[in-house]
């Protein structure tokens, strides 16, 4: 039976092995087993009934409540050889009709339906007609209300399913494992026994970090800059908040996607698709988006402010690398977002019981953002698992290798002043006092005359208030719960101030690149692309970022070669193989590179053996820290030609650091003749400029900006 499987797998998906958990569920559900499956985001829950539903008999239902996904779903299925269709509100009557007609006569083995559909009359007597021999129940956590995402549509599949003459297996799946949850899946749904499977909950290619008391705003741009290239999620609390970041991001030339509540279908719809489609790089969102997108190759999400609840986190921050590809999950931790979730908990539940649960949820949330041990260790024991080591060498916690700073002489300052203020006011007028500034507020209120005044004057305002939120996220200082928030000592700090205790604290991390460039993976990467809008699907559909790495490290010349990457199927490779394989023979020839597998023992990486061509040798002396001016002179090229290599590189999609060649006092304005004047010739550009904005800058805002692109 499991062969079988194997098979389909191998075939159809072109991987080679299942996932912990995927074989034993997929065994149970062949066995005519009812079966509920606990596996965390991206663990792969719908591999464990589609191929089922190619070996069993009939028809297989999958109950979603992703409607505006169901086209994707299905026409993924379509590419991997897999006849399946969906029935919703987006169909015309006689479109449903024509589709139960086309299952009775076995075009399809799955169908996708609404939850809705399964209380319409039409639909219960158009279904008797049809061998239904599994009913899959996806996100089923949706039935309960004590999961994250009720949906009272839910409710009635355990009617749907008593009245069918023939009951079928149910196979039920979420990612939320709390057992009053599951005691609910187990009722509401009517599982006969089930075999119950919950999969590990640890992601291991996912790297978590907190990050307190830091600019929040600052900390984004630097972290996108860094990772220009790759696929994101940022999540914020509120729409409002999400239109500021939204607008922010495009203003400095990013290309971003928006998607909350208060949007229209349409516009929803439109940035989903641009992201899903890598149009757009980075998708601004309230938790509104992402259940059910399977895009596999989002490389990070930035939470950027706490979330409600650990269960909330781990399925949105589960969204980063589906594909199995290092991704990271960072959360912005800032003093006011307990605050801000409480009010929206006190503002949305009225029920008692439910409210007190959510907020021990929330302070869980909290506890996660404060915790010095193992972050990942943190969540799986909230999920349940109790894991033997200690540590995961993969997270903030573990990897914060800064050294320890003494900053009790800031602290005592910090303290002292809120002290003088008599603990009455905001972090902003004590930073402002600490800094020494001429505010109109800090003036009436006589704080000039304080002995703390400009006490930390050295510092930037920000540096200051960032100072005071650490040390609020390190229990310090607190804030009141009031609608202005003012700061107050603990005992902690009293004890600081008394010169009975040190403060100790780590001087905040710079973001880095997630993965390292490889200019053969962005060729392919091109080429995925150019297939992809040809094909009108999402690039991850054609090739996920994991199997383009595979190639652009094994360099497969022969449809042997390409059938022993990861994510090449038989279906895939009679589709796709060829073109892949002429550009991966062409490269190969270039360089010189001998091909392997990743099957052969000598694992020859192809970046190893080839010679770095000309324009990426200057982009590493210019990371390296060189200036134009010496790389041309060491090289023995002209300046142009060292500036026409970052150009290349920029084109073919390599991080060039631009903000160095260009005066930022003249980037507005260089940015603003571009708009104006056009972006084709760069001569009336210079003469319309300043002059002693030289042709590097305006170059380089060219490629910073993609203009004329
Ligand atoms: P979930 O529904 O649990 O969030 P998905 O079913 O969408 O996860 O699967 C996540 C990703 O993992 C998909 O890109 C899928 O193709 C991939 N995947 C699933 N099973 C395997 C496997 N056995 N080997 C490699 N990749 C897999």
């Amino acid at each position: 039976m499991l062969n079988a499987a194997l098979k389909i797998l191998k075939q159809h998906y072109g991987y080679s092995t299942f996932r912990p958990g995927q074989d034993q569920i997929i065994t149970s559900l062949l066995q005519y087993k009812d079966t509920l499956a606990i596996m965390p985001t991206g663990a792969g829950k719908s591999l464990c009934f589609q191929i089922p539903a190619l070996l069993l008999p009939g028809i297989t239902l999958v109950v979603s409540p992703l409607i505006s996904l169901m086209k994707d779903q299905v026409d993924a299925l379509g590419g991997l050889g897999i006849p399946a269709t969906f029935i919703n509100s987006s169909l015309t009557l006689s479109q449903v009709n024509e589709r139960i007609y086309k299952a009775r006569c076995g075009h399809y083995k799955i169908i996708y339906i609404a939850p809705e559909r399964l209380e319409s009359e039409a639909f219960q007597s158009a279904i008797k007609s049809l061998t239904i021999s599994l009913l899959a129940i996806d996100e089923a956590h949706c039935v309960s209300q004590w999961g994250h995402d009720f949906r009272p549509s839910y409710r009635g599949i355990g009617a749907f399913i008593r009245s069918l003459t023939s009951r079928p297996i149910i196979g039920a799946f979420t990612a939320t494992a709390t057992t009053s949850v599951t005691k609910d899946i187990i009722a509401l749904l009517s599982l006969d026994k089930p075999d119950i499977y919950m999969t590990g909950f640890d992601r291991k290619n996912l790297s978590f970090t907190v990050v307190r008391g830091e600019n929040k705003q600052d900390f984004t741009l630097k972290y996108i800059n860094e990772n220009k290239d790759q696929s994101g999620i940022i999540y914020a609390a509120t729409r409002k908040e999400v239109d500021n970041l939204y607008l922010l991001l495009q203003k400095k030339g990013y290309s971003v996607g928006k998607y909350h509540a208060g949007l229209t279908d349409n516009e929803r719809q439109h940035y989903q698709e641009r992201f899903i489609y890598d149009d757009i790089g980075i998708m601004v969102a309230t938790n509104a988006f992402g259940m059910g997108i399977d895009k596999s190759n989002v490389r990070y999400v930035i939470h950027y402010n706490m979330p409600k609840s650990m269960e909330a986190y781990y399925q949105e921050a589960g969204r980063a690398g589906r594909d199995g590809e290092k991704s990271e999950c960072i959360l912005l931790f800032g003093a006011q977002d307990p605050l801000l979730q409480r009010y929206l908990i006190e503002q949305t539940t009225v029920e008692l019981e439910r409210k007190s649960h959510e907020l021990n949820k929330l302070q869980t949330m909290v506890d996660y953002c404060h915790t010095p041990e193992c972050l990942r260790k943190f969540i799986l024991n909230y999920f349940g698992e109790k894991k033997a080591e200690t540590e995961c060498d993969n997270c903030s916690n573990c990897n914060d290798d800064n050294e320890l700073t003494d900053i009790t002489l800031d602290a005592q300052k910090i303290f002292s002043c809120i002290m003088r203020m008599k603990e009455r006011y905001g972090t902003t007028l004590v930073a402002s006092v600490l800094k020494g500034s001429k505010d109109k507020k800090v003036l009436q209120l006589g704080f000039d005359s304080l002995s703390t005044y400009a006490l930390l004057k050295t510092y930037t305002l920000q540096e200051i208030r960032d100072s005071i939120n650490r040390l609020i996220a390190t229990d310090y200082l607190a804030l009141t719960d009031s609608e202005y928030p003012v700061v107050k000592l603990t005992g902690k700090a009293a004890t600081v101030l008394k010169g009975q205790a040190k403060v100790w604290q780590k001087v905040p991390r710079r973001p880095q690149k997630i993965t390292a460039d490889n200019s053969l993976f962005e060729t392919l990467r091109a080429l995925r692309k150019e297939i992809a809008d040809r094909e009108k699907v999402p690039p991850y559909l054609v090739f996920a970022d994991s199997t383009l790495k595979e190639m652009s490290e094994y360099c497969p010349t022969d449809r042997n070669g390409l059938l022993s990457i990861k994510g090449v199927g038989e279906v895939k490779l009679t589709k796709y193989g060829q073109e892949f394989l002429t550009l991966l023979q062409n490269y190969a020839q270039k360089n010189a590179i001998k091909s392997s597998s990743p099957y052969l023992e000598t694992k020859q990486l192809a970046e190893k053996v080839q010679e770095p061509p000309s324009h990426m040798i200057t982009l590493e002396m210019y990371h390296a820290g060189h200036s134009l001016e010496q790389i041309s002179q060491e090289r023995k090229l002209k300046l142009l030609t060292i500036q026409d290599h970052l150009v290349r590189c920029n084109t073919e999609g390599h991080t060039v650091n631009w903000d160095a060649l260009i005066p930022s006092q003249y980037e507005q304005l260089i940015l603003r003749t571009i708009n104006e004047l056009g972006a084709s010739k760069l001569k009336i550009l210079k003469d319309a400029l300043p002059e002693e904005i030289e042709y590097t800058a305006i170059k380089a805002v060219l490629c910073k900006y993609n203009c004329g692109h």
